[in-house]
């Protein structure tokens, strides 16, 4: 088995990259669903694979107007967290919908969705936990909220940047089954890996290599067709052939490499599913101003949108205040992220895309300041903007589209990608395939589209 991968370390939005003594985390920082019962924790005890990590004390704060909300493992501290800053209806209304999002998670490993055919048609009708979940399915989480009692505009915007980074769409948008996991996956254990996330993608690799594989870095896959023993395999250091070839590249880059003959299967996933978030970065090697209590994620909602980034708020993660192998002593490698309309960065000029990358930096670093004013005087050897053109060059995909699709009704009516193509020994993985973005889910979508390939 070759596993090719176009940049010198693995991992694509999940990976970790030096600079200057720090090792920044690329995109992904949240890990969740280590426990044997949830999907990633299944995926890995099925291939004897053990990863430990810490537990966060402190899940998120969430920065609204200036003042912090945590979130914890503890429901009840929460429910009285959210009483006390968005009233009892709101606080009510999250613990609902944190119950229905556990049994949710529950869910998705019992269930073959999408259904191959009648036979997991029937398996889902014949589950009274599917039954029992389909109402939630079939309302917004906005209307759901409409009707729990007094909310207030604070407590929706809450809501609606909350989703954004799990279900990458609003309230008004997301089924409320969606949102419920979205909601409650912020107070599930979140682990702190020596490294951080990615050192669990930098262990599977390390493992799979461990058992016979072999890791081309460096090798970028060129083009791919139809070949002798299935499909012949473009590199820059020649070709070989496979029998099965399984691409971890979203629809657009699938057909952008693919021969004349194979490129049309990708086009009617194109056509369905024309468009995906890109992201707007920055990364700091900074003086620890957060003190040793700051919880590792933070959400700071702004009172307005970003003019050049585009986010609504900004999500930060701090590296462990004791993790060298992240930091020099007395300081912190910060990642910072926020939602960017891929369109707003196409079509400019070297000159346009510099302004504008120079504006990303002074809003993210302005957004981080609402919640840490010390950061504006700490010292920082590292400031490092990125753009949704340098996650282009960074991950290969089209516009640096990197936000997997929305979790929405838009998307589920269309047909959320399944990762086949039509072509046997042919499929795709990754997070534009069901059930798309984040560690977890890919590692899920993965382990159904193998197990189809078999
Ligand atoms: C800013 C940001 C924050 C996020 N936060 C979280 C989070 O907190 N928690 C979480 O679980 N998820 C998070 N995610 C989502 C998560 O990172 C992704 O869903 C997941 O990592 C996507 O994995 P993938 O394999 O689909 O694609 P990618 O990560 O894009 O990986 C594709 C890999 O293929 C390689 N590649 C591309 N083209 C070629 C080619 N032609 N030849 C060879 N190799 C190639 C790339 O270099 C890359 O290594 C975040 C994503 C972003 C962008």
């Amino acid at each position: 088995m070759v596993l090719l991968e176009a940049k010198s370390r693995v991992g694509g939005c999940a990976s970790a990259f030096p600079v200057k003594g720090f090792r920044f985390l690329a995109g992904a920082t949240t890990l969740i669903g280590l426990e044997p019962d949830m999907p990633l924790g299944r995926v890995l005890a099925e291939l004897e694979i053990s990863f430990d990590a810490p537990v966060a004390q402190k899940n998120i704060s969430v920065w609204q107007h200036g003042a912090p909300l945590t979130l914890t493992r503890d429901a009840a501290a929460n429910h009285e967290v959210l009483t006390r800053h968005h009233g009892a209806d709101f606080a009510r209304f999250w613990a609902e919908s944190a119950q229905l999002g556990a049994r949710g998670w529950g869910l998705i490993t019992e269930l073959h969705f999408p259904p191959r055919g009648p036979g997991d048609l029937l398996g889902a009708a014949g589950n009274a936990k599917a039954w029992g979940m389909l109402p939630a399915l079939l309302r917004t989480t906005a209307s759901k909220l409409a009707g729990a009692g007094a909310i207030t505009d604070d407590a929706r915007t809450l809501l609606d940047e909350l989703l954004l980074v799990s279900t990458q769409a609003r309230a008004a948008h997301t089924p409320y089954l969606f949102g419920a996991l979205g909601m409650e996956y912020l107070q599930r254990p979140l682990y702190l890996a020596r490294g951080g996330l990615s050192s669990l993608l930098e262990h599977l690799a390390d493992q799979f290599v461990a058992r016979g594989g072999t890791l081309k870095l460096d090798t970028a896959l060129t083009g791919y067709a139809r070949g002798a023993t299935g499909f012949h395999v473009d590199t820059p250091s020649g070709g070989f052939d496979a029998q099965h070839l399984v691409l971890n590249l979203t629809h657009w880059d699938a057909q952008r490499l693919a021969s004349p003959e194979l490129a049309p299967v990708f086009a009617g996933t194109i056509k369905r599913h024309p468009d995906a978030w890109a992201t707007c970065t920055q990364y700091l090697g900074i003086e620890d101003v957060f003190g040793p209590d700051a919880a590792p994620y933070h959400q700071v909602l702004l009172e307005q949108p970003l003019p050049v980034s585009g986010g609504h708020s900004v999500f930060v993660t701090l590296s462990r205040p004791d993790d060298r192998s992240m930091a020099p002593a007395g300081f912190r490698a910060v990642t910072m992220s926020c939602h960017a309309p891929a369109r707003d960065w196409e079509g400019l000029s070297d000159a346009e895309h510099a302004d504008r990358k120079a504006k990303v930096s002074e809003e993210l670093l302005g957004a981080l300041a609402v919640a840490f004013p010390a950061v504006q005087g700490a010292s920082k050897p590292v400031v490092m903007p990125g753009t949704p053109k340098t996650w282009e060059g960074f991950t290969g995909r089209k516009g640096g589209r990197v936000g997997g699709l929305a979790f929405d009704y838009a998307t589920l009516r269309r047909g959320y990608p399944t990762g086949r193509t039509g072509v046997a020994g042919l499929v795709r993985v990754g997070d534009t395939v069901f059930p798309g973005q984040s560690v977890p889910a890919c590692a899920w979508g993965a382990r159904r589209v193998i197990s189809e390939l078999r």
